[in-house]
């Protein structure tokens, strides 16, 4: 058993409640001296924000590519409506039409890691654009309703 840690790190002075530990889980040190390694660490690295945007730019597209591989295979790749496959066309939908709520409180990465913290949840499904559309509208799919009365395709223009 790994005994809790009660002092800082750095400091060896005792957690308090003026002086907590930092809320980075992984350091053992006391905030007083958190901020002073962050404030040494902008002295020694005054261009920091430039280097932490130029690393977003990699790193946030290919986490939010490697999530979408995750969420879109858990969902089956396919359109739920229609069954469209291609990955471009396809996006991830909230089946009460809270995405974009949700979207709004938390932005595309955060919404796919939520997906993926929560197992994969049946609330959400993977619609094509058109299918979206159309549901969007508040409108039944002309899929669905081709497979509701077993017609085949519904002919004419989609008003
Ligand atoms: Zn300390
Ligand atoms: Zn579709
Ligand atoms: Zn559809």
């Amino acid at each position: 058993m790994k005994k809790p840690n009660t002092n800082c790190r750095r400091c060896e002075e005792p957690f308090t409640e003026g002086n907590p530990r930092t809320r980075r889980k992984d350091w053992c040190i006391c905030v007083k001296c958190y901020n002073l390694y962050q404030l040494n660490w902008k002295k020694d690295n005054p261009d920091y924000r430039a280097l932490w945007n130029a690393r977003a730019k990699v790193v946030i597209p290919q986490y939010k590519e490697k999530y979408k591989t995750i969420v879109f295979n858990a969902y089956g790749n396919a359109c739920s409506c229609c069954g469209e496959t291609i990955r471009e066309f396809l996006t991830i939908e909230h089946k009460n039409g809270r995405g974009g709520e949700h979207r709004r409180k938390r932005n595309f990465l955060g919404v796919l890691i939520d997906i993926i913290r929560a197992g994969f949840p049946p609330e959400y499904c993977l619609l094509c654009m058109n299918c979206n559309w159309v549901e969007r509208k508040g409108k039944v799919c002309p899929h669905k309703l081709a497979k509701l009365q077993i017609v085949g395709p519904v002919e004419g223009k989609v008003a």
